[in-house]
């Protein structure tokens, strides 16, 4: 083939090639029954995707692996939310984390509970991002009752339900935030370090369709001093995710509540890394990062 001709077919097919990326997209994107990008992620196979691709979805909810500690971020086009920051050494990865989002900043900053493993990380990600509400209890802050509302998009919103603490406790991992987040169909609850003692308090005061839950970030990183079988059957999770350190020196999880947790489908930052759910409000779909 001629020099001059080959250049013109090479640029030909990239123009249709390009052409029908167009096509597909707004195939995907438009076309009603046409499948989602989490359909073709899921048919492909692919349990990875870039972070970028999550803010595809209405809701996600990442479990970022911080070690022995804990760190949610919970992302909507209109809300981000950081409940917990990690142990000391995490801001970078928080900050890396919003970046794969487009974010410099986040709306609120939710802290379960003063203890290191879950704000280690807060003085120095102040110096590195936005923070715009920041909630972040004492030994005496009783959060049960409130409840926030904010939005998903332009139409949706989600809440924020504070459940706990209800009563005083000397033990600060049992005076935790405990949240749960609603949206359309789907539920998250998020227990900080609760234990046994704050789990009774919350059977006490809720019915179990107000616990109930459809994924339960576990209390106290799969301690046996948390998720009790009663706790765990009043919230009933249909998946169950422990943020917890490979070989930590606790021994966490322990096997008495891996046993409990059987009913679910369970994951774990220690295996798994960071986790990933996203939602539209009617099912969930999990990614791991390793
Ligand atoms: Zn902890």
């Amino acid at each position: 083939m001629p020099e001059i001709n080959r250049k013109t077919a090479i640029k030909t097919i990239k123009i249709l090639a390009a052409v029908l990326l167009v096509i597909f997209t707004l195939a995907i994107e438009y076309l009603p029954g046409t499948p989602s990008w989490d359909d073709i992620y899921a048919a492909a196979g692919l349990r990875t995707k870039t972070i970028k691709d999550f803010s595809l979805s209405d809701l996600t909810v990442v479990y970022l692996d911080v070690g022995q500690g804990d760190c949610e971020f919970i992302y909507t086009k209109s809300t981000a939310i950081l409940i917990d920051t990690g142990p000391f050494g995490n801001a970078q990865k928080i900050k890396d984390l919003l970046r794969d989002f487009g974010l410099t900043g986040i709306n609120y900053l939710i802290i379960t509970h003063q203890h290191d493993d879950h704000i280690g990380s807060l003085s120095d990600l102040e110096d590195m991002i936005e923070i715009e509400n920041r909630i972040i209890p004492d030994e005496n802050t009783k959060m049960s009752g409130i409840t926030l509302t904010l939005p998903v998009d332009d139409e949706e919103d989600m809440t924020l339900q504070f459940l706990g603490p209800v009563y005083k406790n000397d033990s600060l991992n049992n005076m935790s935030l405990v949240i749960k987040l609603t949206y359309k169909e789907m539920s998250f609850l998020f227990t900080g370090d609760a234990e046994a003692d704050e789990e009774g308090t919350l059977l006490r005061t809720y019915d179990a369709e107000v616990l109930h839950s459809d994924v339960l970030k576990v209390g106290h990183h799969g301690s046996d001093s948390s998720s009790t079988p009663a706790f765990v059957s009043a919230v009933a999770p249909r998946y169950a995710v422990i943020s917890v350190g490979a070989d930590n020196d606790y021994g966490h999880p322990s096997q008495s509540v891996l046993t409990t947790l059987s009913s679910a489908e369970v994951h774990r930052t220690d295996l798994e890394g960071t986790i990933i759910c996203t939602t539209d409000g009617s099912a969930l779909t999990f990614y791991n990062t390793k």
